[in-house]
């Protein structure tokens, strides 16, 4: 058996590669590369996809966040709500616009943020919450909406890792004000190169975030306000068009082999993600915990099998945002989860042989 790696590209780039060529073409021909008419067709059909009126393309899922920011009137000094167990990118957002993120602890069995420690951070600085559908998780939408509602603060979502899974039935990035989402190639729907963008039904906030992405004009060479180049290139919104028709296959297949990991595991040194029954997950990433981690790295490594840390430090101990003067200890299920996770082989293209041998790998350990 050949190594097994936690993420591995070149069979779905492989599978694509005819079709998106074939689209290259195109846009070379049309010289639409910065935005244009192919990043607008991605946009039309990825906004249908989610269930929503509108999708502004970006440049990546970072400056979706900054953007976000701004669209939802966070300011300098204002704070913002976010997991402690996140990408740091969603932390960025707020920082870009001078605002503080205000970490917040995980569930300690699904992982998402957790509610009541929502409310226990909210101060009259708060403007909002950024909630995150975690490994393609859902968060619960519902409650967090509720507290956000009673506070008078927004909810949005950073999606960046959700593309196509289902909150109640009905898709993340459709579920609250705006959602930020990541077509970095490594996400369950990546371009081939740098992406990301904005869904949401406010036609105002599309309005601003059309105008912001476009160095603040809506008629060429005269600018309302201080904008961004935060376009999405032609070539990006080409292959995500080619891409996004194969997407809801592709997260069938990972959530078969995730339901093959959920149901054939069956050593008890390995702990799962627990999945309420209202969340359909994309399965990003399959994360699982286990009580010495190096020491089943290095066992798996040596069958073979390479697995990735998400993530091995909570926002909140990272040097970054060492001013902010968290300590060691004040989120608990995070830190837990930053010391023990690993993340098991997941990507449409393994074959059932290779989840087999995990499988029995991890059942052997
Ligand atoms: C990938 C990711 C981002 C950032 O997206 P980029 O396109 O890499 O800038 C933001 N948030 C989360 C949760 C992510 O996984």
């Amino acid at each position: 058996m050949n190594t097994i790696n936690c993420l591995d590209l070149k069979g779905q780039q492989r599978q694509v590669k005819a079709e998106i060529f074939e689209l290259y073409d195109k846009v070379y021909d049309d010289c639409a590369f910065a935005g244009g008419k192919y990043v607008e067709e991605f946009e039309k059909q990825f906004a249908s996809y989610c269930g929503v009126k509108y999708c502004v393309g970006l440049s990546n899922g970072t400056v979706a966040l900054h953007l976000a920011m701004i669209a939802l009137g966070v300011e300098a000094g204002d704070e913002v709500i976010i997991p402690a167990n996140t990408f740091i990118a969603t932390a960025w957002g707020p920082s870009h616009v001078g605002a503080t993120p205000v970490f917040v602890d995980c569930n300690d069995d699904n992982w998402e943020i957790n509610a009541a420690k929502i409310e226990a951070a909210i101060t009259s600085k708060t403007k909002g919450v950024i909630g995150v559908h975690l490994y393609g998780q859902p968060f619960d939408v519902d409650v967090v909406q509720k507290i956000c509602d009673k506070h008078n603060i927004f909810l949005m979502e950073d999606a960046a890792q959700a593309q196509g899974s289902l909150y109640h039935n009905r898709k993340a990035g459709s579920l609250s004000k705006l959602a930020t989402f990541s077509f970095y190639p490594g996400k369950n729907l990546g371009a081939t190169g740098e992406a990301g963008c904005i869904t949401t039904d406010d036609e105002t906030i599309y309005n601003r975030l059309l105008s912001l992405r476009n160095h603040g004009m809506k008629v060429r060479y005269y600018h309302d306000e201080i904008g961004y180049n935060y376009r999405m290139g032609g070539l990006e919104g080409a292959s995500l068009t080619i891409k996004l028709k194969y997407l809801d296959q592709w997260n069938a297949k990972r959530r078969y082999y995730a339901n093959r990991y959920q149901t054939e595991i069956s050593n008890p040194k390995i702990k799962l993600q627990s999945q309420p029954e209202w969340a359909v997950s994309n399965y990003h990433l399959f994360v699982i915990t286990t009580d010495n981690r190096d020491d089943l790295i290095k066992y798996l490594a040596e069958k073979g099998i390479n697995v990735g840390l998400h993530y091995p430090v909570p926002c909140h101990l990272q040097k970054a945002y060492s001013s902010l003067n968290y300590k060691v200890g004040s989120m608990p299920a995070s830190e837990y989860l930053a010391e023990h996770c690993v993340s098991l082989p997941m990507y449409a293209e393994l074959t059932e042989d290779e989840v087999s041998y995990v499988i029995k790998e991890l059942n052997n350990y």
